[in-house]
């Protein structure tokens, strides 16, 4: 029972904190040759936002990440595979794929419990200026 709780304890200090990705982003192209199956087919790029959490609430964002798919076949490609037309398409959908600001929720939290104080602490001063 005790090595079970243990190890249970072990297991959850081993997940607190780490990175995870989230999908930000979808987008269609347009008619673009598929280097897998040769046919001119439209392509979904899909772009995903990686962050680092602790304790699963996310702290800050890393970087993205993309794949595009072929319509047709299916194939998925990483940008490293895509040929130049795909990896064209690939840029512009990134550029247009949005960070949420859930992504920065631990530093925001943060900065409002070190910030708050502050301002509020220059108010009391200004207001206490004011009526002495
Ligand atoms: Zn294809």
């Amino acid at each position: 029972m005790i090595i079970f709780v243990i190890n249970l304890l072990n297991q959850n200090t081993m997940i607190i904190y780490g990175t995870k990705g989230k999908h930000i982003h979808s987008e269609e192209t347009d008619l673009i040759q598929c280097s897998h199956c040769q046919e001119q087919r439209k392509h979904t790029i899909s772009i995903y936002g990686r962050y680092a959490h602790i304790f699963w609430i996310p702290f800050f964002p890393i970087g993205k990440k993309g794949v595009s798919e072929c319509n047709h076949c299916k194939m998925t490609l990483a940008p490293k595979d895509m040929n130049e037309s795909l990896k064209f398409a690939f840029q512009n959908v990134e550029k247009n794929a949005k960070r949420p600001i859930t992504h920065w929720l631990l530093l925001i939290i943060i900065g409002v419990l070190f910030i708050a104080p502050m301002i509020t602490s220059i108010f009391i001063a200004v207001f206490k200026s004011i009526t002495s």
